[in-house]
């Protein structure tokens, strides 16, 4: 797939799934929001373009170029192991997505790590931008990781652009600040983690916000124990945030991006 139209397709789907979740937003809210859209949306979009710009300037090929090379080159396991184009797909896709957990994990128990990844954890609310708020440094450092998996493992160029696709639609629909009747949330975090899920992981409580870890498949929470079914004081009565960064300024698109490098509450 030509890299511009791969771009076009990508953008076109998250705009889409942007759009629906907002309005969902609109329509049946879960939480009511403690700051407001206009205090938060800018420098949560803010920090979108951000990363877009960094990843185009220093890896305008993303994890995409790198399946096309590994696969142009026969390199990684699935391609020594001569596996079915649609085999090593999904193979590839689980894995991308285990990696993700795994990265997800080390980002909160590595210190300096976490330092990058607090800054996701640092918002006030959880709506469908926090889903994209993530620090440029996390974002390069999750880049390299899923380049050393692709070229680890040979994975599919297909399976890395539908992993992409949908990590940041499931990313999007798990941070939404959306109403979902109970019995539905409990079929549905059966297949893919849904926002009363991971809302668990924002809370301000540390054991709370170390579980819970998935993004997209609900599995592997489950298989490694650090599953969490709801928080401690209720999705209605819990604390979004940490205890950090609680002033308002924070919320500004300067201060998320030096929020790693702070130790102090600022006044
Ligand atoms: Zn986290
Ligand atoms: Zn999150």
């Amino acid at each position: 797939m030509d890299a511009t139209i791969e771009i076009m397709f990508r953008l076109g789907i998250a705009v889409a799934v942007f759009a629906v979740m907002a309005a969902w937003e609109v329509l049946a809210p879960r939480r009511p929001l403690s700051a407001s859209r206009l205090s938060r949306w800018p420098s949560n979009f803010g920090i979108v373009v951000v990363d877009a710009l960094l990843v185009r300037l220093i890896v305008p090929t993303a994890v995409v170029g790198a399946a096309l090379y590994a696969a142009g080159h026969g390199i990684g396991l699935f391609h020594w192991l001569n596996l079915r184009l649609s085999v090593a797909a999904v193979a590839g896709f689980l894995i991308l997505d285990l990696v993700i957990y795994a990265q997800h994990v080390l980002f909160h128990h590595v210190p300096w790590l976490w330092r990058l990844h607090r800054m996701h954890h640092a918002d006030l609310d959880i709506d469908v931008s926090t889903g994209l708020r993530f620090h440029p440094f996390e974002i390069l450092i999750s880049l390299a990781i899923k380049i050393a998996a692709v070229m680890t493992f040979g994975i599919p160029p297909i399976a890395v652009i539908v992993f992409e696709v949908v990590l940041n639609a499931t990313s999007q629909f798990n941070h939404a600040n959306v109403r979902m009747p109970f019995g539905l949330d409990r079929i549905v975090r059966l297949l893919v983690v849904t926002p009363d899920m991971h809302r668990v992981h924002h809370s301000v409580e540390r054991a709370e916000h170390n579980s819970n870890f998935g993004f997209n498949l609900p599995w592997w929470d489950r298989l490694f124990g650090t599953y969490r079914r709801e928080p401690a004081a209720g999705h209605d009565g819990m604390t979004i945030g940490l205890p950090l960064f609680r002033d308002r300024r924070e919320l500004r698109l300067d201060r998320l991006l030096t929020q790693p490098f702070r130790n102090e509450r600022t006044k």
